[in-house]
């Protein structure tokens, strides 16, 4: 079984994935980031997939953007939503983007601005 291609968006979440018999399925894959595994079965020839095999923790990696901060940081509002659109930008999972909103907007300024430079550099 290996993954085709993946359509995330705010959404929805579908993998293609295609068995080893050659049958493409489409997978829903908004659980994934509740179930830390999951068996899906192949409809054709009936082989059990896991889906931790197709769906690699390193999935959630991205190449972290740069975000250029510079005479805007007094507004945490701002600076959340440019983080975020940069996020979206470099390819970020939805996980991701997710987590850092939450953590973001779960403190204080100086805790929003220590989150943001956790997930992009900022300049
Ligand atoms: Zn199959």
């Amino acid at each position: 079984m290996k993954r085709l291609r993946s359509a995330i968006t705010r959404q929805y979440a579908l993998e293609v994935v295609q068995c080893d018999c050659g049958f493409h399925l489409g997978v829903d894959a908004s659980f994934l980031d509740q179930e830390d595994d999951f068996e899906i079965r192949c409809p054709s020839c009936q082989t059990v997939i896991r889906t931790k095999e197709v769906f690699p923790e390193e999935d959630l990696s991205y190449q972290k953007p740069t975000v250029k901060l510079s005479g805007e940081s007094g507004n945490v509002f701002y600076i959340i939503g440019v983080t975020m659109k940069a996020l979206q930008r470099c390819g970020a999972p939805q996980k991701v983007i997710d987590n850092y909103q939450a953590e973001a907007t779960s403190g204080d300024y100086d805790h929003a601005l220590q989150t943001t430079m956790k997930y992009v550099d900022v300049t």
